[in-house]
């Protein structure tokens, strides 16, 4: 084996939660050549940016966490946005990785030279790197929807991953568009203070009821500061329970089936009035969208003040919102929970890899990538919670943190001068896909809803498989699935 030590130059996309996993699973491993380039002027991604009113976790602090940095005081057994934010900070101190970070700066573009990476940010510098690793999240542009007339409103229209702290709904007549798990959140949050509310209801979703307010109780939050131990048997145990969300969802058994049932007896036992059910009643199978949860919004929306409006919409003008029915509604302000484009990733930067493929052109019918962070055509470049990332089933801080410890390994292998240049083959990653087609067919994503787990290609962009799967897939590099280049030999494949 050659006897070359580097230590190689990194770039990560992104400070969000994907980022600051690979940027301590890095350092941790002795890489300190690291650069973190985050274009918000904080680290946390969707947690930085969304801070809109009532924005809640969804999945049990205790389990929302690094398994290197569990937190015994989550005040509440779900926790807010806020707090979320403030945890994710404070592990980025405790580890020491924000003097990596350069906040404010966009990439632009990322180019591969032949032998090493091009970054240019928007404050027009180029960085050199022998690796770029792409955290840049899924939930990250704003959808804004194309509804006629949405410039001509003249009150305040906000978009809710883009909330205006400043803006005061108290008293005043709103407008939310957009029935995912924001919409429903926006509406809990703002329909008590507002003096009308209408909530612009194209699809219904299915909604689970869960005690979203409630409190960690003290006793629980001292035992776990106490006995580090029981803390992280405890985040070992909701990781090995949360796999009946990876089976309920990929497999079709009596227990998919129960849980579904669940979730329509919680819309029939919560809403007694018949034609508000029927109006909130979906078309779909629950769980078929990404499930949303709420122990308040059914309440809201059937409050005295609340309207469910699902007429759709036909355009906005300056003072309110027509639906197709011929209605106005005059409001003060107008809410877009209208989502995400989901599926962009690192663009809009002009990504290209060898030879100047460019990523647009090659993911022109969908993202597609091997095993979810290689892409043919693109070598020494990663992407941590890329194409097919587990949003609907399992624990992304687990996925995120075993994808840096799999791209640790390539980092290895290049410190060592076993590697100069690794790139996925095209059959392997065709070969990855295919197994994915396959194993979501009976998957409950496919059952034949419209979400944004759908890619411009229609193929639903989620891991079919389960926890073990992955963390096989992802355990070890398989050297049979990457072209290997030592720039020394100049020979391919020849180690
Ligand atoms: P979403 O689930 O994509 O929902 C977007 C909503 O906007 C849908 O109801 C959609 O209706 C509607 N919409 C879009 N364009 C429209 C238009 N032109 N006219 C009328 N309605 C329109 O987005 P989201 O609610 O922001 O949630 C996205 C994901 O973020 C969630 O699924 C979840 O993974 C994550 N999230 C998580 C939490 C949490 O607690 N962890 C909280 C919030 C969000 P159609 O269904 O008819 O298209």
């Amino acid at each position: 084996m050659n006897e070359v030590t580097r230590n190689p130059r990194v770039i990560i996309v992104g400070a969000g939660m994907a980022g600051i996993a690979t940027a301590i699973t890095l350092a941790q491993h002795g890489y300190s050549n690291l650069t973190i380039v985050e274009k918000g002027t904080d680290v946390g991604g969707v947690w930085h940016w969304n801070h809109y009113p009532g924005l809640t976790c969804d999945v049990p602090s205790n389990l929302y966490q690094y398994s290197f940095a569990t937190k015994p005081d989550w005040s509440r057994i779900f926790a807010t946005g806020p707090e979320i934010q403030t945890y994710l900070a404070d592990v980025v101190d405790q580890y020491d990785i924000r003097r990596f970070i350069t906040f404010g700066v966009e990439v632009i573009s990322s180019h591969f030279t032949g032998v090493e990476w091009a970054v240019t940010t928007s404050a027009g510098r180029t960085l050199k790197a022998d690796f770029v690793l792409m955290a840049t999240g899924v939930l990250h542009h704003p959808n804004v929807p194309d509804i006629a007339g949405l410039t001509d409103f003249a009150g305040p229209v906000v978009h809710t991953a883009r909330w205006n702290d400043a803006l005061d709904t108290s008293g005043r007549r709103v407008a939310v568009i957009g029935s995912g798990s924001t919409g429903v959140q926006v509406i809990s949050a703002l329909q008590e203070g507002s003096s009308r509310i209408f909530h612009f209801n194209r699809s219904p979703q299915w909604i689970m009821w869960s005690p979203m307010g409630m409190r960690q109780p003290r006793v629980i939050s001292a035992l776990l500061r106490r006995l580090p131990r029981v803390r992280e048997a405890q985040y070992r145990a909701l990781l090995t329970a949360s796999g009946i969300l990876a089976d309920v969802t990929t497999t079709p058994s009596w227990r998919r089936r129960l849980i579904q049932q669940s979730a329509r007896l919680s819309l029939r036992a919560q809403v007694r009035d018949k034609s508000l059910r029927e109006a909130l009643t979906p078309q779909d199978e629950p769980l078929c969208k990404r499930q949303v949860v709420s122990g308040s919004y059914y309440r809201a929306i059937a409050a005295e003040n609340a309207e469910l409006v699902s007429t759709p919409i036909d355009f906005i003008t300056e003072s309110g919102i027509q639906t197709k029915d011929g209605n106005h509604r005059e409001v003060d302000v107008i809410v877009l929970a209208t989502g995400f484009a989901a599926h962009n990733y690192m663009r809009p930067m002009d990504l290209r890899g060898r030879d100047g493929i460019a990523i647009d052109e090659i993911w022109q019918r969908g993202p597609r990538a091997y095993r979810m962070t290689a892409i043919p055509g693109f070598p020494n470049m990663f992407t941590v919670l890329g194409p097919n990332s587990p949003t609907g089933s399992i624990s992304l801080q687990y996925t995120a943190e075993l994808t840096a410890r799999y791209i640790v390994q390539w980092l290895d292998m290049y410190r060592d001068g076993v590697v100069d240049l690794v790139e996925v083959t095209e059959d392997a990653t065709a070969d990855f896909n295919k197994q994915v087609t396959k194993a979501l067919g009976p998957t409950v994503w496919n059952s034949g809803c419209d979400s944004w787990y759908l890619t411009e290609g229609g193929t639903v962009d989620l891991w079919p498989f389960n926890r073990r799967a992955m963390t096989e897939m992802l355990t070890k590099p398989e050297l049979g699935d990457f072209h290997l280049t030592n720039l020394c030999d100049t020979q391919e494949g020849k180690l």
